[in-house]
């Protein structure tokens, strides 16, 4: 008889695990997958590309409903996971209904973070997480609207460009004094500021938010310097915190996220975590390439076979159009590092490669990314590059008339 296997959480993770699993142990488990929003799992990463109006939000599907039925999965979507009871082990839906389990996997995500100012729960308010902020935000920010984005980090970016784009006039705040400061270093942030500047969405930098005023709906944002911004829509994109309050309310160990060893597993035996809600070695990720290693690695095990999880090596792209950033891995250098970098600020373009032990240990490109995924690889294999180092910034095909790092190791 088949193992009940339950997923909380119908986001991407719980859909590429379900993927993996299908294609190693179909038929050893009966999986159920439980999930809050009212749909079936879609791609997140391109809801900046929906707001910007260049995908369709019915093309995000992840799985038509016919995949999840021809894998025997049991979906039970627009209904939340209320409570879990390690004892009984079993899942209390919101609607009352209790699924068995003899595996558990948490594939909760994040929410984003509102922080404690005064005026958040005005209406005009929005999140940038999920498809319905989509829709908040067509309806409250259209053409002539002054919008306000609050955070300059990757979604906020996009947000700023997908709201600019329907013809609004944004001004985007950021708290520290760069742009994408967690991606990249100050050459690469000013770079990506002019070319944000150009779309017409102002920048202010060293912006902190002190209260977000309007009496019936958002009107302006006052920052603590005294500044004040007219908004008739403001977007929130300061970060997210990992969803682990019901994994923490069942007596599963709790830190930021929801704590995993090198097994995915949790201090519960048979209870897992993958994705955003899940923390590993301290790590709490926000990105979408870790969680599918983590589902692929509990796949492998959940099937017999012995995988270990061992961390990410986190590479980054902005999704805006026309502005184009990569950032992998180390990518500030410091101490027993160098750096090589490539700068031609009026032709738009900057690389810098950092390099340690003869190894690349992290990337920053602007304006030209061809070579992006081919240093990610440089820095994920930790390959030794003493001889391609005089062609390395210049990409992989001038680099490759001299043998490869691995021939040179054979
Ligand atoms: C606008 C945007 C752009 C992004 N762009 C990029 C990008 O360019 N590159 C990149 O790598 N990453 C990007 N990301 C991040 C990426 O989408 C996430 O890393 C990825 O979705 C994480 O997958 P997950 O399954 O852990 O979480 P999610 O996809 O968030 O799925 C979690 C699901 O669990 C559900 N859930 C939570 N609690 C419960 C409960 N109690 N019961 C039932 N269901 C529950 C949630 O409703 C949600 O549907 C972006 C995110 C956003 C919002």
């Amino acid at each position: 008889m088949s193992e009940p296997l339950v997923v909380i959480g119908n986001g991407m993770a719980a859909a590429r695990f379900a993927d993996e699993l299908s294609t190693r142990a179909l038929g050893r488990y009966a999986v159920a997958v439980v999930g809050a929003e009212p749909r079936l799992a879609y791609n997140r990463v391109l809801l900046s590309s929906v707001l910007a109006g260049e995908v369709a939000s019915s093309d995000i599907e992840l799985k038509p409903p016919h995949w999840w039925s021809d894998r025997g999965i049991t979906m039970r979507y627009g209904c939340r996971a209320s409570a879990i009871d390690t004892q009984a082990h079993s899942v209390t839906l919101a609607d009352g209904m209790t699924l068995p389990f003899s595996k558990l996997v948490f594939a909760t995500g994040s929410q984003p973070i509102r922080p404690p100012i005064p005026g958040m729960a005005l209406p005009g308010v929005i999140t940038f997480r999920d498809i319905n902020d989509i829709w908040t935000i067509w309806h409250r920010a259209g053409a002539g609207d002054r919008v306000v984005v609050i955070g300059g980090g990757l979604l906020g970016l996009e947000a700023a460009y997908g709201v600019a784009k329907s013809g609004a006039r944004v001004t985007l705040l950021h708290l520290m004094d760069r742009l994408m400061e967690r991606q990249l270093d100050a050459q690469a942030a000013h770079m990506l500021q002019r070319a944000v500047e150009a779309m017409g969405i102002e920048v202010v930098l060293n912006a902190d938010t002190a209260q977000i005023g309007g009496n019936v709906r958002v009107e302006s944002v006052t920052l603590k310097d005294g500044r004040t911004v007219e908004a008739d829509a403001v977007v929130v994109a300061i970060g997210i915190r990992p969803s682990a309050d019901l994994a923490r309310d069942a007596g599963v160990v709790v830190t930021r996220g929801i704590v995993v060893d090198d097994a995915l597993e949790t201090n519960i035996a048979g209870i897992h975590a993958i994705g955003e809600c899940a923390e590993h070695r301290g790590i709490c990720y926000g990105l979408v390439e870790p969680a599918h290693e983590q589902a692929r690695v509990l796949a492998d095990r959940l099937a017999g076979r012995d995988a270990k999880y061992t961390g990410s090596v986190l590479a980054t792209n902005l999704k805006v159009s026309g502005v184009n950033v990569f950032s992998a891995g180390n990518f500030l250098g410091g101490e027993g590092t160098e750096e090589i970098i490539l700068s031609d600020p009026g032709f738009g373009i900057y690389k810098k490669l950092v390099i340690a032990g003869g190894t690349v240990t992290g990337a920053v490109l602007f304006g030209d990314i061809a070579g992006g995924l081919w240093y990610l690889d440089l820095i994920r294999s930790g390959a030794n590059i003493d001889a391609i180092r005089e062609d390395l910034a210049f990409g992989r095909a001038l680099a490759d008339r001299t043998p490869a790092p691995t021939q040179l190791a054979a």
